[in-house]
């Protein structure tokens, strides 16, 4: 595996659409495999495969013991509203209050090509929408309401 450099806002590779994945290959199997690694090491809940220079539909979510691997991802329901803060590896010493849906519905296919569907409330329907905002080359900070620094946001 191997640890992969996470692009920063300003780089118009995080302002790019990204392109389905259409075959399941070696080379997209060990891209997970490094997505994995470097959110570890960047202590993430999510990461799409645009934030490190790769424009495919891909993102992996990660939070607690809940660990998501979406390829071609696709919001297929929502519903609610949540107002909360958000931040971005590749936006750092930022955060914003960003509206978001309370549920969405999730479908995506994963690394052995099976379609999956699952549903997100709270942190993840939050992470889930922000990660495939990526893929559109939509950054958190676009739709956020407000933004802190970190000195900021602990009244926020
Ligand atoms: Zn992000």
């Amino acid at each position: 595996m191997a640890l992969l450099n996470i692009l920063k806002e300003g780089d118009e590779t995080l302002r790019k659409k990204s392109r389905p994945v259409e075959e399941i290959t070696p080379r997209i199997l060990t891209l997970l495999d490094d997505m994995h690694e470097t959110l570890a090491k960047a202590e993430g809940i999510g990461l799409a495969a645009p934030q490190v220079g790769i424009l495919r539909r891909i993102v992996i979510v990660e939070i607690g013991d809940d660990k998501y691997e979406m390829i071609n991802p696709e919001i297929i329901s929502r519903r609610g509203v949540q107002k909360e803060l958000e931040a971005c590896l590749s936006v750092p010493d930022l955060y914003g209050r960003v509206k978001r849906p309370k549920f969405v519905k999730v479908r995506y296919t994963d690394r052995n090509g099976e379609t999956h569907e699952v549903e997100g409330e709270g942190l993840k329907a939050r992470c889930f929408c922000h990660e495939l905002d990526h893929l559109d080359g939509v950054l958190y900070i676009d739709r956020a309401e407000e933004t802190f620094t970190p000195d900021e946001v602990e009244d926020a």
